[in-house]
């Protein structure tokens, strides 16, 4: 049965489960009050990291964070106006971290990291998108003996999750891979099978290009409120109301206030990350390069190289800090010795994170009619192609490819 769709957000999740509802024979609308890949998918780092299942908040990890938060321009940072209001947030997050909890967080995140990768492989194939991918794999370096052993149990579990990964001892052997290197990185752990987009913008420009070319509808609209109906749902707009059968909310870190007009409280907070890109000749970037003690990361965008990350618990109104920028830069520049630095763009994003590092995907538990998608935090692009796929399924009253159960929008 052919249903009217509205999908809120045009970012990769709303125009991937765009793409995938048209793809089953619905009549799909977007709508975004900024337009397409505004933003945390335009700037991100580009990393299909389907490596990564391990959900962020690790057993002993808030034995950690203080030591962090004592550097204000450190890999986490919490702006003291935001201190009292991100608090609820890092209780949900550090029960997140209780070792049975982590245990079905990581196999949740496991299995929705499989069933992505399968997906991106489905939805390249249907949008002839190969041309924007880079196959180069990834390498994650080590400073010390030390750091390399206390990173085995995680490549441990990523064996048990069938991915493969070579480590690497010895400078010479990381060299061979990515030549111009700081010295002080003297181990690593190399994942060929991670796929990084030459742009995460242009990628999804191309898939809002083929959902239009395909008859899909972008609009330029705030949304302000929903409210289910009896046979749907009745969406507010600045001027007017439309009506949907189904209404499907991405709306990365804002969706939290749209779900609120149903009734429904999302404890989506917002992981503010930085980065900077530099043009092409910046540097001989072979792959994608994680510098693991340090929270950041190197890619190469449209042949040049973006370098950033980082994660500031600071709200969506505060305005950006780009000392913080101009820091993962410079630690750059000691790491990757040739780095040319100039020239560079900076940038700061939102992810949309919730406390637990899944996202919800799953019906609203106050209007069945209304489907959640959001809150992917640092893996939304990875995660993009199996959500999508899990929406189809939703919007068709199909059984889902995976448990639904930990993702649902009640677990909070
Ligand atoms: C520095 C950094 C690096 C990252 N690197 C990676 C990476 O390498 N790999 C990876 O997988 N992920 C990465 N991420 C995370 C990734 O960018 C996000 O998880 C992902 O982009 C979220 O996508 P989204 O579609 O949910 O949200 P967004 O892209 O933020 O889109 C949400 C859209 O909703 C619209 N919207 C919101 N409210 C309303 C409203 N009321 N009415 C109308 N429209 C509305 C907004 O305008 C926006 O366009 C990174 C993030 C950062 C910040």
């Amino acid at each position: 049965m052919t249903m009217q769709v509205v999908v809120i957000g045009a970012g990769i999740i709303g125009i991937t489960t765009a793409l995938e509802l048209q793809r089953r024979g619905h009549s799909v609308l977007v709508l975004d009050r900024e337009g397409i890949a505004a933003q945390a998918s335009a700037g991100n780092a580009g990393a299909f990291a389907f490596s990564e299942v391990e959900p962020l908040a690790t057993p002993g990890i808030m034995k950690k964070a203080p030591k962090w938060l004592l550097d204000p321009l450190g890999p986490l940072s919490i702006p003291p106006a935001y201190a009292l209001k991100i608090a609820p947030w890092m209780y949900r997050f550090w029960r997140a971290s209780r070792p049975g909890r982590y245990t079905e967080l990581l196999h949740a995140q496991a299995s929705l990291m499989d069933l992505s990768s399968t997906a991106l492989t489905r939805l390249i194939a249907s949008v002839d998108g190969e041309a924007m991918m880079q196959r180069d794999g990834q390498m994650q370096l080590y400073e010390s003996e030390a750091e390399f052993r206390a990173s085995l149990p995680t490549w441990e579990l990523r064996r048990q999750h069938g991915i493969d990964f070579e480590l690497l001892e010895g400078r010479e052997a990381i060299a061979e891979r990515q030549p111009g290197l700081s010295p002080r990185f003297t181990h690593a752990g190399f994942t060929p099978n991670w796929i990084n987009t030459v742009d995460p913008k242009k990628w999804v420009e191309h898939l809002a290009q083929v959902f239009q070319n395909r008859g899909g509808r972008i609009e330029h609209q705030e949304i302000r409120a929903l409210t289910p109906t009896d046979c749907g749902v009745r969406i507010t707009l600045a001027d007017r109301e439309v009506e949907a059968d189904k209404v499907v909310l991405c709306a990365g870190a804002w969706s939290h206030h749209l779900a609120r007009t149903l009734g429904d409280h999302i404890p989506l907070e917002t992981e503010r990350g930085y980065n900077t890109t530099l043009p092409e000749g910046a540097f001989d970037l072979r792959m994608h390069l994680t510098f693991s003690g340090h929270g950041f990361v190197a890619s190469r965008i449209n042949g040049g190289v973006r370098i950033g990350g980082a994660v500031e618990l600071g709200g969506l109104e505060l305005p950006p800090n780009f000392k913080r920028a101009d820091t993962l830069l410079q630690k750059a520049t000691q790491f990757l010795p040739g780095l040319n630095t100039e020239g560079g763009t900076q940038w700061m994003g939102f992810r949309p994170s919730l406390p637990d590092s899944l996202p919800v995907i799953g019906t609203s538990p106050q209007a069945r009619d209304v489907i959640y998608a959001f809150g992917h935090g640092h893996l939304g692009l990875t995660q993009s192609a199996g959500t999508a796929e899990l929406v189809g399924a939703l919007i068709d009253d199909q059984p889902a490819a995976i448990s639904l159960n930990p993702f649902s929008a009640a677990r909070f």
